[in-house]
């Protein structure tokens, strides 16, 4: 049987792109989202069912994973943390609410959903855990110190568990998007964005199947010995390391 997918915050966006290339490579998907709306919309279009949960909140993770996990019959193989949002201030003007909401959902969700895969995983012998980071989260952004924090430790996070993943056949990687075409970005004012892509060499914002083929890369058994990297796709606009 195919190996079965589960992506977070799946139902737009880079998520949307994510589920469509691993269900076109031939994997098992099933989208996660809080958005009923855009879930059943994706649905009707995809047929890729979306199940409702809430990645920042432990116990509905937990749930939500149980279910998918009985209603497909196994374990999920292939994990993909892509579930984000932003909450833009410079520091002097944020608020703790603001701080919190960026650091949970973009961060905290990668516990609540790893820790509920993991051992899975470890039963099986296979694991391929793709954790959606940003460029901003490693050279940091004005106005994004919650969301450059939450991604810093995104690839922190990514590093520890490919530690401990590796000898039980788990990769754990990151990929860290430059600017790309989806509504997260359509938030930030026309004028604000010409000057960001006037800053990327190749001269346009990147496209979300082009983090999806990523993905769909990272996802391979064949990916055995990647383990533990960022990549960085960005079209060529920060070199990190
Ligand atoms: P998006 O806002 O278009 O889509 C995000 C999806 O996540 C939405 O469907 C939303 O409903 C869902 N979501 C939000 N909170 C959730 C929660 N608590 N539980 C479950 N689902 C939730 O964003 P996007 O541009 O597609 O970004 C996807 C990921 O890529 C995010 O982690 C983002 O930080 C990262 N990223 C995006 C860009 C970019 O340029 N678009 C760049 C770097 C990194």
């Amino acid at each position: 049987m195919a190996r079965l997918a589960l992506v977070t915050g799946g139902a737009r966006g880079l998520g949307a792109a994510i589920s469509i290339a691993l269900k076109d490579a031939g994997y098992r998907v099933v989208a996660n989202d809080v958005n009923e709306e855009s879930a059943k919309e994706f649905t009707a279009k995809t047929g890729i069912p979306v199940a409702i949960f809430d990645v920042s909140n432990f116990e509905s993770t937990k749930a939500g994973i149980a279910k998918i996990v009985a209603e497909n019959g196994g374990p999920i193989e292939i994990l993909v943390n892509n579930a984000g949002i932003t909450r833009d201030a410079p520091l002097h003007k944020m608020t703790p609410e603001n701080w919190n909401a960026v650091i949970n959902v973009n961060l905290t969700s990668m516990f609540n959903t790893t820790r509920n895969v993991i051992e899975g995983m470890r039963e099986k012998g296979f694991g391929r855990i793709v954790n959606i980071s940003s460029v901003n989260g490693q050279v940091g952004q004005f106005g994004q110190t919650n969301y450059s924090a939450a991604k810093a430790g995104v690839l922190g996070f990514t590093k520890a568990v490919a530690h401990e993943g590796a000898a039980k056949g788990i990769t754990s990687n990151a990929i860290c998007p430059g600017y790309i075409n989806t509504e997260m970005v359509a938030k930030i004012a026309p004028e604000v964005l010409k000057t960001i892509v006037a800053k990327v060499p190749t001269g346009r914002l990147g496209e979300p199947s082009e983090i999806a083929r990523t993905v769909v890369f990272l996802a391979a058994d064949e990916a055995q010995y990647l383990n533990g990297a960022t990549l960085s796709v960005n079209g060529a606009l920060a070199m990190c390391g």
